[in-house]
């Protein structure tokens, strides 16, 4: 455990590599991390290119304190000096990984060699920690045996309607003992993104789509914003002579899950991005379903984003996963040899295994989440995994 807090940890979001063929391009980095020079790193999206400073790095121990959070996003550049190199081994990793896989995938056997074979554990959350509000059974205990064999474990989740500060409430409330710093979220994502791209110098205002969890982050880091929940009762005129009125100061438009999404969020998006010179359009993730109970799968974040791409013919700047530059920053902080060391374990076909296998990392599937093994080792699946397992009770049988 002291192990764990003193090595306070990491983070890193970055940029963004393309499902469906989006060239996206982020670049988020934040490392919490004692020194480091500042890190150049360029982004590449459809049709634009930017340059992202980072300031030098600074001390944070973690959580949110707002200090914290202005120094860690400070930092966000990431520890990687390094990642330019290793983002062009990623594109060309990235090129191979989505060639072909839909060999048919082994279950998990032979735990204690595979255990053997791995440092650091990124885990997925939904769907492989927890269900909704309820813990996955014997996930605590997994958690405890991989930390007594030494392993590191992080926890990335792409769901943006909590802050890390929620997310480390969550963990608890389910009796799970994670530090505030081995947790990334969308949400945090997003801010970082905004304050390496100095955001805040610009005097512009954020819009945003989403819940608490994204107004929380820009809160930790002095960005002005409205929107979200402010919103979710609002309706359009649509008399005669009927328009909404919005503020050509809004320099960037947040798109989250937003269980209270509406017309008048949409369009006063639509307006932001259509008519706001340089006004930028971040979506935290791309998931297409999520899980908000266990009867059925809901629509994700993929369909607030669709909703906005559809009236704006803009590809979105993607803060989510999949994102290199935590694995880029895990190597550099644990000096990782081999990136075949770390695994990342998920239960998204097209986000979490596509990230690891594009970032040259084994990649587990647990079925306890959205993946069923029908679709798993259907011969219409691409993207194979490693292994797979039920859930990650698997790991000690
Ligand atoms: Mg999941």
């Amino acid at each position: 455990m002291a192990q764990r807090r003193s090595s306070s940890a990491l983070y890193g979001v970055a940029a963004c590599a393309g499902l469906a063929g989006i060239q996206i391009a982020p670049t988020l980095g934040r490392a919490f991390c004692a020194s480091g020079p500042a890190l150049r790193a360029s982004a590449r999206r459809t049709g634009e290119s930017a340059s992202l400073q980072a300031s030098p790095a600074s001390q944070s121990s973690g959580l949110p304190g707002s200090s914290g959070v202005a120094a860690a996003a400070g930092v966000f550049g990431l520890a990687c000096v390094a990642a330019a190199g290793a983002r062009r081994r990623l594109a060309t990793d990235s090129r191979a990984a989505r060639v072909v896989c839909n060999a048919k995938v082994p279950r998990l056997s032979d735990q204690k060699a595979w255990l053997d074979g791995i440092d650091i554990f990124i885990f997925d959350c939904d769907g492989v920690i927890w269900r909704g509000d309820s813990v996955i059974d014997g996930v605590p205990a997994v958690l405890d045996k991989l930390r007594a064999a030494g392993k590191r474990c992080f926890f990335v989740t792409n769901n943006s309607t909590k802050s890390r500060a929620g997310y480390k409430g969550k963990f608890d409330s389910l009796g799970l003992d994670v530090p505030a710093e081995e947790i990334f979220s969308s949400s945090f994502s997003a801010a970082a993104y905004l304050e390496q791209t100095k955001f805040k110098e610009t005097g512009k205002k954020v819009y945003i789509i989403g819940e608490k969890g994204i107004s929380e982050e820009l809160d930790l880091i002095g960005v002005p914003w409205f929107g979200a929940e402010q919103d979710k009762d609002k309706v359009v005129n649509l008399g005669s002579g009927g328009k909404v009125e919005h503020d050509p100061d809004v320099g960037a438009v947040v798109v989250g899950f937003d269980r209270n999404v509406n017309y008048y969020k949409i369009q006063y998006a639509q307006l932001c991005i259509n008519e706001n010179p340089g006004c930028k359009f971040i979506a935290t993730n791309l998931d297409k379903v999520t899980h908000l109970t266990d009867a059925q799968e809901w629509a994700g974040n993929g369909s607030m984003v669709g909703a906005i791409k559809g009236c704006t013919g803009q590809e979105p700047i993607v803060v989510g996963k999949p994102s290199p530059l935590m694995i880029e920053y895990l190597e550099e902080k644990y000096k990782i040899p081999d990136r075949k060391r770390i695994c990342m374990v998920g239960d998204r076909l097209d986000t979490d295994i596509l990230f690891g296998r594009d970032n040259g990392l084994q990649t587990c599937l647990t079925l306890s989440g959205v993946t069923k093994e029908d679709k798993l080792l259907s011969d219409d699946n691409k993207i194979a995994p490693d292994s797979y397992v039920s859930s990650i009770v698997d790991f000690f049988p």
